[in-house]
């Protein structure tokens, strides 16, 4: 039951971790569930998904675009995401910037990071990170408070941590950094399989939807 596996997982993440719930290819019904038992934030993969859930889902709730997002649907869902896990690149700043400003919102963003540098894979590159955030700066309605990885493709569970520890390091040193208009918060790593070893490393958000839902047809 989705009420006894968010007990469960709230029961074993330690406090200062947060909890997203992983929703694709779930409905609104048990995205109300995992409300009601006490998670207060939803990951959504596809900006179709979210508009057919979003306006059917009651409870209180934050919602984090966890997705490859594409430039031309940012205006469809500016106004419902509360922090957007998945920037990477230049193109997808700015249009997420210029649709902010339009409504005179400052919207929190994650930087993806393709950790592994897998050439299929979307998510900014790893010596390329610092100097992506830096250039951020431009973007008054932008504001960058962590990085996302979703890690390698071909790994899970233990195999994960090495690259979970060089995403410690790239976070401790973008931190240091003290850039403007950055608000280093957030590194968000770790799936149901993985997220042990990820908080483990440092992760403080954990997106997790087997866990919480059960198995899924698709991703
Ligand atoms: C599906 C998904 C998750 C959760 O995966 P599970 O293995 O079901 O926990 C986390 N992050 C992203 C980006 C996802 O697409």
């Amino acid at each position: 039951m989705i009420k006894d596996n968010v007990k469960a997982l709230f029961a074993q993440l330690p406090a200062g971790v947060e909890l997203v719930a992983a929703v694709k290819a779930r409905d609104a019904s048990e995205i109300s569930e995992a409300a009601k038992a006490g998670v207060r934030i939803m990951g959504e993969n596809y900006v179709q998904d979210l508009l057919r859930v979003y306006y059917s889902v009651k409870e209180p709730i934050l919602w984090h675009f966890i997705g490859h997002l594409q430039t031309n649907k940012v205006r469809q869902i500016v106004d419902k995401i509360d922090m957007i896990e998945t920037l990477d690149s230049m193109r997808l700043a700015k249009e997420i910037d210029k649709r902010c400003a339009a409504m005179g919102k400052v919207m929190p963003v994650l930087v993806e990071i393709n950790i592994a540098e897998e050439s299929a894979k979307t998510g900014v590159h790893f010596d390329d990170a610092a100097d992506f955030v830096r250039s951020l700066k431009v973007y008054k309605n932008i504001r960058v408070e962590g990085l996302m990885t979703m890690g390698p493709r071909t790994a899970s569970g233990e195999k994960m941590r090495p690259y979970f520890k060089k995403m410690k390091e790239l976070f401790e040193k973008i931190k240091k950094q003290g850039l403007e208009g950055v608000d280093m918060k957030y590194l968000s790593m770790g799936m149901t399989s993985s997220y042990v070893a990820a908080v483990e490393e440092g992760a403080n958000l954990v997106r997790i939807g087997t866990k919480i839902f059960g198995e899924r047809n698709y991703d």
